[in-house]
């Protein structure tokens, strides 16, 4: 990797050297150590302002959301869905008709006008809800509904370096990013028989990103100045690598929802010589739960506050509900549940495989998001499942028939989708 700066053209040193400038120029006075997203627990600093490599927010871009939500709808979500303590207001003071938030910048709060209850205006949101549709067929229940299907990490040749890889002997390695892209492409057609119309995220096993490690070696030496190469890293394929996909959701695919697929694992260890765990489960995830030291940084509580008045939160429930209840019937996964008293998800609406989490993803996409997390990789249930490959309709897998992984995958988040949309939209 050393070797490879050397050989960087000219001309692409001096972008990334005004990239960077640039990008110190836009940071909002004082200037603050750039602060990791992930894992959100970490320390985030002295005086964080912003997540790593986030730009800072345009706080005028929600005056299109001025007198559009209660004031009781508004403090609603943000104690009950988007924050785990009431630490929320030292950076929201809460009136009687407004709400002043903090920017970031001293001295210049943002004020949100409360809409009365009978007078709430129309969401000028980039996005449709079920109801907002037009009605739809029976067995062309998603006609119309824009998805955009985002599979997963990178995989292919960075599926080490994102840590998303193991192997065990001279088995096929398992690589996430692969099998997400491999669901999505059993997916997509599925969808489209529906009458959806779908986009991929990516559709390659290539970054969607300009970055690459060596790019961000300074970035990251800033906060790891000994040893800053596994953060380049990290930077690299989650931080740029979410931020440039976020780019293309919001400005390009301009979706109705957004399905991230994952697939799960538990620790493995030695990726050579991983440890299989006798167990697997299933849990869906939807943007909540900011920490604190989240609500303190300005561009996250930005994003809280867009998720907030464009209503995101009762779409993506709804969506969560019917796309858990169909994967759990066909697939019989048990429930991943996290500690009652965690301080980074919280549970929905009492249904033991939904929870908020503030993840990059689903935080960046300015849309409903669905992040699913099926199956355990390194289960002794799952592995040779994964193993097997894709195959058309029932095989004997591991002493049992059953479907392929991959389109009982697909097939779980099609039914459920359908199952939605059916319920949701007008009824001519
Ligand atoms: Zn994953």
């Amino acid at each position: 990797m050393k070797t490879a700066r050397s050989l960087v053209p000219l001309a692409m040193v001096v972008a990334i050297a005004t990239g960077l400038v640039w990008w110190i120029l836009r940071q909002p006075a004082p200037p603050t150590a750039v602060a990791p997203d992930v894992p959100i627990d970490e320390p985030l600093g002295d005086h964080p302002a912003l997540s790593s490599l986030a730009d800072p927010p345009d706080w005028e871009e929600l005056n299109d959301w001025q007198s559009t939500i209660t004031r009781d709808e508004f403090v609603r979500q943000l104690e009950s869905v988007f924050t785990v303590s009431p630490k929320w207001r030292e950076w929201f003071h809460i009136g009687e008709t407004d709400v002043f938030i903090e920017t970031g910048v001293p001295e210049q709060r943002f004020r949100l006008r409360f809409a009365k209850p009978e007078l709430e205006g129309t969401n000028p949101r980039g996005w449709r809800t079920a109801a907002e549709m037009e009605p739809a067929t029976e067995d062309r229940p998603l006609e119309g509904v824009r998805i955009a299907i985002d599979p997963g990490h990178i995989g292919g040749r960075w599926a080490r370096i994102e840590e998303r890889w193991f192997q065990i002997g001279q088995d096929a390695p398992v690589q996430e990013g692969d099998m997400t892209l491999m669901v999505a492409q059993l997916l997509e057609p599925r969808l489209e028989a529906l009458g959806a119309e779908v986009s991929m995220v990516r559709k390659t096993t290539e970054p969607v990103t300009e970055y690459r490690p060596e790019s961000l070696m300074d970035a990251a030496r800033e906060i790891e100045p000994d040893s800053p190469q596994q953060l380049a890293e990290r930077l690299f394929y989650r931080t740029a690598e979410i931020r440039a996909r976020a780019r293309r959701v919001n400005k390009t695919l301009r979706p109705d929802l957004v399905l991230c697929l994952h697939f799960n694992a538990e620790s493995w260890g030695d990726p050579s010589n991983p440890t299989l765990v006798p167990r697997h489960h299933f849990h869906l995830l939807v943007n909540g739960a900011y920490t604190d030291s989240e609500v303190g940084l300005a561009d996250q509580r930005y994003h809280l506050v867009r998720k907030i008045v464009e209503g995101i939160h009762p779409e993506e429930a709804g969506l969560a509900e019917a796309v858990a209840s169909s994967f759990v019937r066909q697939t019989r996964l048990d429930p991943y549940l996290y500690e009652i008293d965690s301080k980074r998800a919280l549970n929905v609406d009492n249904n033991p495989y939904i929870w908020a989490r503030n993840l990059l993803a689903n935080r960046l996409y300015q849309r409903p998001v669905i992040f699913l997390e099926p199956y355990v990789m390194n289960s002794t249930l799952d592995y040779p499942r994964i193993q097997a490959g894709d195959y058309e309709g029932i095989r004997t897998v591991d002493g049992k028939e059953q479907p392929s992984i991959f389109r009982e995958y697909a097939d779980a988040v099609a039914d459920g989708l359908a199952d939605y949309y059916r319920e949701n939209r007008p009824v001519e």
